[in-house]
């Protein structure tokens, strides 16, 4: 055996050993709330389609007339031939959106948080990242030469401790997600921008599970603490909320007119299809004119998180439309999630390393299209898998 095929198998043994080893599961209709995977219909609490915007009318309508009037790709990067009118039309709605000068879209909200933290941090300069932030803001930090320190999660002793620390560099950064994704809790960004501010680092904040959740029309965090202006970078996603795919950095003309000369996915990696851009610019001008998507999301949050508690469940500490239900040892959250499947209800297991191994759950996350019957079998199934296996 050559030694690819050797490293190959080795790795794949030892994940299948542990038992974590996975395939996904196959979406065989639109991404709805009610859906046929893997040719069974069950009520997904696994997507991030919080608004429900991935099958909406006026999306499809955009996407195919965009398709039409401008083919199906831009053909280039953003910096040499692939910025169409489109694109700066999205990025003048984002930027007026979320109450800053400028935003600039990427690709993802993977390559947004690679590009602009390492364009933005060099060496000299300090980042600091709350423990629990994305894999996409840790991989950013690891592409830059600046030092990094890691204050626990939320805590804001924590972080001064690490500012005091930090005060001989050039730059600081202090880096956070604004709603956390396995627990669904919002990050403490009024203390986290007095204490940055108080130690003159500047914040950028992780929107990608409070853009069209969080905040006024959506706007995110920093609109729901009533921090605009405060805020020097505000990431977000246009792939959850928004319903289609991309990233973006709200933030000042000075901020976007660097991040097109230095921001390796703007510089090396072709930009969105026109199709993706008019179906964002089409999400945004529903959520500016409409704010019952995001009222039903979180009509259908307390109902189902009021479900889950008075059953019984641990729903651990989350206040938006993310909910834990946390049952302790993994092969239990991964039983659960395979029980929960079987009787209709499409609800992920997550295990260690990405939560602490005492603290497995599967995770659910409502969205607004769900209705009030969908939510309430999925709680009698909840309740019916729930006991079977002795969790509640
Ligand atoms: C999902 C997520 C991302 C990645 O966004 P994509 O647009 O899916 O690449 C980045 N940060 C956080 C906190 C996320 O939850």
């Amino acid at each position: 055996m050559d030694k690819l095929q050797a490293y190959l198998k080795n790795e794949l043994d030892s994940l299948r050993a542990r038992g974590v080893f996975h395939l996904p599961r196959v979406l065989e209709t639109e991404q709805k709330a009610t859906v046929v995977i893997d040719g069974r219909e069950v009520i997904t609490l696994s997507s991030n389609n919080y608004l429900g915007l991935t099958v909406h009318p006026r999306l499809r309508e955009a996407a195919i007339k965009a398709i039409e009037q401008y083919g199906v790709g831009s053909g280039s990067v953003r910096t040499i031939a692939g910025t169409m009118t489109l694109h700066n039309v999205l990025e003048e709605k984002l930027a007026k959106f979320k109450h800053t000068e400028a935003s600039l879209t990427i690709q993802s909200g993977y390559a947004t948080n690679l590009g602009v933290i390492s364009a933005v941090m060099q060496e000299g300069d300090m980042i600091i990242s709350d423990e629990l932030n994305h894999a996409s803001i840790i991989d950013g930090i690891r592409l830059c030469k600046s030092p990094r320190k890691v204050f626990p999660h939320k805590d804001m002793a924590g972080l001064r401790r690490v500012l005091e620390e930090s005060k001989g560099a050039n730059k600081v950064m202090v880096v956070t997600d604004g709603v956390f994704s396995m627990d669904g809790d919002i990050a403490p960004l009024p203390e986290i921008v007095a204490l940055a501010g108080e130690y003159g680092a500047f914040v950028m904040v992780d929107d990608a599970h409070s853009s069209g959740v969080l905040g006024r029309n959506g706007r995110g965090s920093v609109s729901h603490f009533g921090l605009d202006g405060r805020v020097a970078l505000q990431i977000g996603t246009l792939s959850k909320g928004i319903g289609a795919l991309g990233g973006y950095v709200a933030c000042s003309q000075d901020m976007r007119d660097f991040l097109l000369q230095r921001a390796r996915p703007v510089l090396f990696s072709t930009s969105h299809p026109p199709s993706v851009v008019a179906t964002c610019i089409a999400a945004l001008d529903i959520l500016e004119e409409d704010t019952s998507l995001v009222e039903r999301l979180w009509e259908n949050t307390a109902f189902f998180k009021r479900g889950l508690e008075q059953l019984g469940f641990n729903t651990g500490k989350s206040e938006t439309p993310i909910t834990p239900v946390i049952v302790g040892e993994g092969a239990l959250a991964m039983q659960f999630s395979q029980r929960l499947f079987s009787e209709g209800v499409f609800a992920q297991g997550i295990v260690f390393p990405t939560v602490p191994a005492d603290k497995c759950r599967v995770r659910t996350i409502v969205t607004a299209i769900h209705t009030r019957e969908e939510l309430a079998k999925a709680l009698d199934i909840f309740e019916r898998v729930g006991k079977e296996l002795s969790i509640i």
